[in-house]
């Protein structure tokens, strides 16, 4: 099967060919001729199946046809985070080359004032986030009633971090009878229900994951302490003996612990950049170009900065956190060993976390193998260690903890206690470390009120607050230099079964 005999236009046929790409992927094969009979698709699969040019190219041919009016796009994509709409503008410039359609990126982070330009000047095809999106039609600058398709993609992912009020309240808004494309990684019953709402006798498409932990990835984990300190030692020393090491991708639960990573490396040596959501969106397509071009081997991110994102031959992957949900980490493991090539994953795990690993194999159906001694499972009757040899995975006693760090390790109290957690001002992350416009934490971060959270631009909202990690038992309390804590907190506690 080529591309020509899927229905597509000269034009696209001549632009995908001129891209390098010979043969349609199975979600393309299947999708296109689909859409371009102006079928509803719902399709199953993830980043990395080629999803975007299945609907990119037949929306190119479609739209050969007709005009776009001022301030009525004629088609609109929702993704769900800055990058990935940047991701799908990219793909429109690169198969749409022979085209001469208008492109608007509406995206939160960048001025309104030249979003509103385009706006006006008639778009053919508008790619936005759900907030920003809402932010211009509120203000009357945008008339979604022209839209005759719509694209809700990565619908998982918009659910996990909040967005599904909003794509409701986008649903209301354009045309009854428009036709629209849905795709999404897995099907959880809510995304099941906002399917069945969106969705008019549709063609469903399901193609297999990507292979994850299969064949091309070999896996592991590297016991470590649960202080971050700790953790960001265990690190350096895995980077500096990771054999075939060409570049990785570091994944952090948290925006804060981003930005602290990336800060540590740097002053390590290590050429790093980081992409969160804090980020100002120059600073984040800053990283990501010099990520992608290798000017940086070190990509430190969080997972909502990072998924889906087309980053191709990653060497490594490294799970500074275990991730808090156990998709997340087929997800960031996938970021590597593609396209057939050999990548390493490996994940740091602290007594705490063994539980949280033990849910990932369960859904892996496979054990991650230990490199190294395991880490003993918190809560679990622990046995003095002779003097001098700690366990894996066990927090050394205070005094020898600051014995052994370089001095800029020994850190201030920031670093080591996110209860009594403050960063320097101007370094200080928002509280509750929220996603920027355009982005939402993952839903375990965000109170009931998804809208409440994201403040419109004139009228700032109430921040929710962070919720400062449950501290286990046997953790003394964290504090500068631990010197006054009576010796019994310092001890390892026994918890009864
Ligand atoms: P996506 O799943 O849309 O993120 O696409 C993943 C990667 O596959 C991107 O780098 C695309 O450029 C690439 N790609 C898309 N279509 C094809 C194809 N037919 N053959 C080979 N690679 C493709």
């Amino acid at each position: 099967m080529s591309f020509s005999h899927l229905g597509l236009s000269d034009k696209v046929v001549s632009a995908v060919e001129a891209s390098g790409y010979k043969t349609p992927t199975p979600i393309q094969e299947q999708a296109i001729p689909h859409v371009l009979a102006r079928r509803d698709v719902l399709g199953i699969a993830q980043t990395g199946t080629g999803k975007t040019a299945a609907f990119v190219l037949p929306m190119l041919t479609m739209l050969e046809k007709g005009r776009a009016r001022a301030r009525m796009p004629r088609t609109l994509i929702l993704e769900p985070t800055r990058e990935l709409a940047a991701q799908v503008v990219e793909a429109f410039e690169k198969y749409g080359a022979n085209h001469k359609l208008n492109v608007a990126l509406i995206i939160g982070g960048v001025s309104f004032g030249d979003q509103d330009v385009k706006l006006t000047r008639g778009v053919d095809v508008l790619i936005a986030t759900p907030g920003r999106l809402l932010d211009h039609s509120e203000r009357g600058r945008l008339l979604l009633s022209g839209v005759e398709l719509l694209i809700i993609d990565e619908a998982d992912r918009m659910l996990d971090m909040g967005f599904i009020p909003d794509i409701e309240r986008i649903g209301k808004l354009v045309p009854f009878t428009r036709q629209t494309l849905f795709f999404t990684a897995t099907m959880p019953s809510e995304i099941q229900r906002i399917a069945d709402n969106f969705l008019h006798n549709p063609v469903r498409v399901e193609v297999s994951k990507p292979a994850t932990a299969a064949t091309t990835i070999t896996q592991g984990q590297v016991a470590t302490g649960r202080d971050a300190a700790d953790k960001r030692d265990t690190l350096r020393r895995l980077l500096r003996s990771a054999d075939n090491f060409k570049n990785a991708i570091i994944f952090c639960n948290r925006k804060r612990e981003v930005a602290l990573l990336h800060k540590s490396l740097v002053s390590h040596g290590f050429n790093a950049v980081a992409l969160h959501g804090d980020l100002d969106q120059s600073a984040r397509t800053a990283a990501l170009e010099a990520f992608r071009k290798g000017d940086a081997k070190l990509l430190i991110a969080s997972d909502v900065a990072a998924r889906g994102l087309d980053i191709p031959a990653v060497s490594h992957v490294f799970n500074f956190d275990v991730p808090h949900h156990p998709d997340d980490y087929v997800h960031r493991i996938g970021r590597t060993g593609r396209a057939g090539l050999t990548g390493t994953a490996i994940t740091l795990v602290a007594p705490i976390d063994v539980k949280s690993v033990g849910a990932i194999e369960k859904l892996m159906g496979m054990p991650i193998p230990w490199m190294g001694e395991p880490a003993a499972a918190a809560g679990a009757v622990t046995e003095e260690s002779p003097r001098g040899e700690r366990k894996p995975g066990e927090r050394p006693p205070r005094k020898d903890q600051h014995a052994e760090r370089a001095p800029r390790e020994r850190g201030p109290r920031r670093e080591r206690s996110p209860r009594n957690e403050r960063p320097p001002q101007g370094e200080r992350a928002p509280q509750g470390d929220r996603p920027a416009q355009g982005e939402r934490p993952p839903q375990s971060e965000r109170p009931a009120q998804p809208r409440q959270e994201q403040p419109r631009a004139a009228k700032p909202a109430p921040r929710p607050e962070a919720r400062p990690p449950v501290r286990p038992r046997q953790e003394p309390m964290d504090d500068a230099d631990g010197s006054h804590l009576p010796a019994f907190l310092l001890r390892p506690v026994t918890i009864k079964a």
